[in-house]
């Protein structure tokens, strides 16, 4: 689907009381900065009703702080704080240059010719404006803490900003893959970090989740649009991408990864296009791993059985078989074998050992899929 043209709504009141001071249409997904005033950005079709209103009280004063471009890139960076949070800001910010380098070397160039982060009262945390991002002005005190929200505003702009989607329904392709991706940053790109720990805390708090039987992660949400903004879109859907880089390997994903960013960059797209692209890309078709794993509700059940020297791994959730690699660790001896298991349609795979008794079995040991 090529650019449409956006409203891009310029207002002045709260989020909640939408004042609109005047409009402009944009020939792209731009989002504009004017400090003091607001910023909402709906699409001009019906197929996008409403992207985020940013509330902001009287205009204040903000200093800008430069840091070095970061090593290899194009970008600048000049991020906008409150004169007096310069010094905090410093020790919040001072991971950008690397994020930057990082997600260029995963993904491909910055989107944009600058990158600024921008003291700001938003309603959330952090929101994604292109090249321009708002991180909460409470959030930027010194505490040094907040790389995972720098991080995943960051990836934003790559995910959400310069890759759009062509409906709600699909918000997954821009707050899972920055959710993903900043907790790889974080975890896999910082040195002494715990992707697999990550991951495992973020399977957990998925399954426990209320929403995990009812709605998949690919969903069209019903009046309100916060209920978009669900663990299935962020959560869940950083633990399907995260399944689906153990399914192709690591440097199939990566290409996977730089694919969609080429074909798709500029565009507005829906998981169809995230799967083709992707699965060119890769050399694997991933088609009915992503069509699975974003309509079907739930997350496989997995069991093993074990007769001697051989286990059974089966799927026993109901409804459909999800397509997955996993690691199997089959004990024996006291001493782990390493089993990769492939599932395509088939509910259970058989795995044998030579003539020892196997003592027990562990699923996923690196927590690469989400299961129960
Ligand atoms: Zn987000």
């Amino acid at each position: 689907m090529s650019a449409g043209r956006f409203r891009i709504i310029v207002e002045s009141a709260a989020y909640e009381k939408v004042a609109i001071a005047r409009q402009l249409v944009s020939p792209t997904r731009v989002v504009a900065y004017a400090a003091g005033i607001s910023i909402v950005m709906p699409a001009a079709d019906a197929t996008m009703t409403s992207l985020r209103a940013v509330p902001t009280g009287q205009p204040r004063a903000i200093n800008a702080l430069e840091q070095p471009p970061p090593k290899g890139s194009k970008a600048t960076i000049r991020n906008y704080v409150y004169p007096w949070s310069e010094l905090a800001a410093s020790k919040d910010l001072e991971e950008l240059p690397a994020m930057v380098e990082c997600f260029e070397r995963w993904l491909g160039p910055y989107p944009f010719e600058k990158v600024s982060m921008v003291q700001a009262p938003t309603r959330f945390g952090g929101m994604e404006n292109a090249a321009c991002v708002f991180l909460n002005e409470r959030m930027v005190n010194g505490s040094g803490n907040i790389a995972d929200t720098v991080a995943h505003e960051l990836a934003h702009q790559w995910f959400g900003d310069a890759i759009s989607i062509a409906d709600w329904a699909d918000v997954w392709l821009s707050e899972g893959f920055a959710t993903y991706y900043s907790t790889r940053y974080c975890e896999e790109w910082r040195k002494g970090g715990d992707l697999a720990g990550a991951m495992e805390a973020m399977q957990e708090k998925v399954l426990r989740d209320p929403l995990l039987p009812e709605r998949p992660v690919v969903a069209r949400p019903s009046g309100d649009l916060d209920q978009v903004l669900s663990p299935m879109s962020y959560q869940k859907g950083a633990c399907v991408l995260h399944a689906l880089r153990r399914y192709v390997g690591d440097e199939a994903f990566a290409k996977g990864m730089r694919a969609h960013w080429k074909r798709n960059f500029d565009e507005s797209i829906r998981t169809s296009d995230f799967a083709a692209a992707f699965s060119a890309g890769a050399g694997v078709d991933c088609t009915r791993f992503l069509a699975v794993w974003t309509r079907e509700t739930g997350a496989p059940l997995l069991q093993a059985r074990v007769e001697g020297s051989r286990a059974t791994i089966e799927q026993r959730q109901p409804g459909a078989v999800f397509p997955f690699v996993v690691d199997v660790d089959l004990i024996v001896g006291g001493t782990p074998i390493r089993r990769e298991v492939r599932f395509e349609t088939e509910r259970s795979v058989e795995l044998k050992v030579e003539d020892a008794a196997i003592e027990r079995v562990v699923l996923d040991p690196e927590h690469w899929v989400l299961h129960q």
